[in-house]
């Protein structure tokens, strides 16, 4: 496997090994390190490596054939085109694109909370409020006020994820914090959560992406 290696000598104490997300080799060694030493410890990790330059590598692959502005999905089936692409999207600025994609998601927002609720009552919790949210690094919150807020871009996940979210934070009415009573909880609303906590990951890209 081809891969770029950088190599960084600082003042530190440990050694830092990762895949960055272009999929290149970053090591950060101490000053005594040897040469030698850094290598005999990155073919020490060649297995480890490996396997992260293939996974950065899918999710590049995944977030490339995703297309924010066509598809909204539910129940991992799309159920409209948007109206952005009636519009002359492409010859649209970046903002003005996010700003119509932001809306077209929005306008969806209902689906979320509507299934919110479904699963509260079936799991037994009262929610005050929902609301949307707009956020690069959470999916939904909830507050001690008994506000729950989920992020609109949670729409086009697909619908088993869109569950794992909200049976999370519906879990947070009960747990404040990520101790393992909350994910005993979690686990009994939603047992599969380690493969949906997995699979969040190759939607990250989508919490990034600023609209
Ligand atoms: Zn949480």
């Amino acid at each position: 496997m081809r891969m770029e290696i950088e190599i960084i000598k600082e003042k530190r104490k440990t050694l830092l090994l990762r895949v960055t997300k272009e999929g290149n080799v970053l090591v950060k060694a101490p000053l005594r390190y040897s040469d030698s030493g850094i290598q005999t410890f990155l073919a020490s990790k060649k297995g480890w490596i490996e396997k992260q330059i293939k996974r950065q590598q899918m999710l590049r692959d995944f977030a490339s054939g995703f297309h924010f502005d066509s598809l909204i999905y539910q129940n991992s089936i799309p159920i409209m085109e948007t109206k952005t692409l009636r519009l002359d999207f492409e010859k649209l600025s970046e903002k003005t694109r996010l700003k119509t994609i932001k809306k077209e998601y929005l306008s969806f927002f209902q689906i979320l909370k509507d299934r919110t609720l479904i699963l509260a009552q079936k799991f037994g919790f009262s929610v005050e409020k929902i609301s949307p949210c707009s956020s690069s690094v959470k999916w939904g919150s909830y507050s001690s006020t008994g506000e729950l807020k989920l992020n609109y871009k949670l729409i086009i996940l697909p619908s088993y994820l869109v569950d794992y979210v909200i049976t999370h934070e519906l879990c947070h009415i009960r747990h404040m914090n990520h101790k393992p009573q909350f994910w005993r909880e979690v686990e009994k609303y939603f047992p599969a959560y380690k493969r949906a906590r997995k699979d969040m990951n190759l939607y990250s890209f989508v919490l990034k992406t600023k609209f």
